[in-house]
């Protein structure tokens, strides 16, 4: 793995860009003037920067209802930082079942079937490890070879039992919804949205994107894809998309150095307990469904290209992988959407599958 500069820390960036914002927040809309609004908002929730572009009629009330929402989704049911969450109560509660809201039980069912579908590449189950870790956290160490052997005897996705709105894993086990919690929050935002008579709006939730709507001139949305190796603000490609989820997992979104260089990134293997140590530095999926593209994002991270095809292919999800040599592979659905615009930097491959 390349060397990087000392400690992220908290990742307060997007990790994909929307590069060009929805022809209605820059266009002068004369027609729809009266009843038209916009709203655009930046917000701290889930532990992320979440920003929000609006285009319709009642904007400004829908952005507030989802930044609630978000803290709510958080608060009430996802977040393993405290005991009162759902997850939290679950996790206070191991070694028994708890009963858990029926929003909950559905995210921790979907979540498991990926688990389960990428051969637990994904699990959700991983809290042992990552509290041990910390990574952009406090506490952020390398542990002691024996104390991961020790958490990875309490991690295992088949060992979460979820049975009707009541869930609980054994003694010594936690969950954390880190790698999908970001990617349902683009689903409950695009819940308030269809209630609403917003036009188009592009929400990022750290790594992850909603693209809703359609833009009035019927063009795509055009999402700029990070460059993992260059500075906050820099992408390496473009990829034009219509109404859908995108996210991103990659070694540079939280990590720190130790003491003797190496660096420790946030993405982990459940079969070693360490940090993945592939060919990838970052794959971005989309998808119709949040969950889906966030859970996937970091599957595919962890499978590794070849593995990942499988699991795309089940979920009908496509996506963009960034090789360590600078090699980007775009799987077949959306080839003809990407677009490299640093070809100084990266090349662009052929699909194997194409
Ligand atoms: P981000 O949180 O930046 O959006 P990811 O979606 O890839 O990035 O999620 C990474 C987070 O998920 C980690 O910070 C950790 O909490 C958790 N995690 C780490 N490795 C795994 C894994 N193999 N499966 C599921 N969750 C993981
Ligand atoms: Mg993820």
């Amino acid at each position: 793995m390349k060397k990087k500069e000392k400690s992220s820390g908290k990742k307060i960036f997007a990790v994909v860009f929307v590069l060009l914002t929805v022809a209605g927040l820059c266009g002068v809309m004369a027609y729809d003037a009266i009843k038209s609004s916009n709203a655009q908002i930046s917000s701290v929730a889930m532990g992320t920067v979440v920003s929000i572009k609006l285009n319709g009629y009642g904007s400004d009330k829908a952005a507030q209802q989802i930044v609630d929402r978000i803290n709510d989704l958080d608060n009430r049911f996802l977040t393993c930082k405290t005991s009162d969450s759902d997850v939290g109560r679950i996790n206070a509660g191991a070694g028994s079942t708890v009963n858990i809201d029926g929003f909950t039980a559905g995210i921790l069912t979907k979540s498991n079937e990926i688990c389960a579908a990428g051969d637990g590449a994904f699990d959700i189950t991983l809290g042992s490890l990552t509290s041990l870790w910390d990574i952009g956290g406090e506490n952020q160490r390398v542990p002691l070879h024996s104390e991961i052997e020790k958490a990875l005897d309490f991690t295992g996705y088949k060992n979460l039992v979820i049975n009707g709105n009541t869930a609980g894993v054994p003694t010594g086990f936690s969950l954390d919804l880190g790698a999908v919690g970001k990617g349902v929050a683009c689903d409950e935002a695009r819940t308030i949205l269809l209630d609403t008579k917003v036009k188009n709006a592009i929400i990022s939730v750290g790594g992850s994107v909603l693209l809703f709507g359609e833009n009035e001139d019927g063009s795509p949305f055009r999402v700029g894809i990070r460059d993992p190796r260059g500075d906050s603000g820099e992408y390496m490609g473009i990829l034009k998309l219509n109404s859908s989820c995108v996210s991103t997992s990659g070694d540079y979104e939280k990590y720190f150095t130790s003491a003797d260089g190496s660096v420790y990134h946030h993405i982990l293997n459940p079969e070693t307990g360490y940090p993945v140590r592939r060919d990838l530095i970052s794959v971005t999926v989309c998808s119709d469904s949040g969950l889906v593209s966030d859970a996937l994002s970091t599957a595919c991270f962890v499978l590794g290209y070849e593995k990942s095809l499988p699991l795309l292919e089940k979920y009908s999800a496509q996506a963009v992988f960034i090789t360590t040599d600078k090699k980007v592979i775009v799987t077949d659905g959306i080839a003809d959407s990407f677009e490299l615009t640093n070809s100084d930097k990266y090349t662009l491959e052929q699909n194997d599958n194409a």
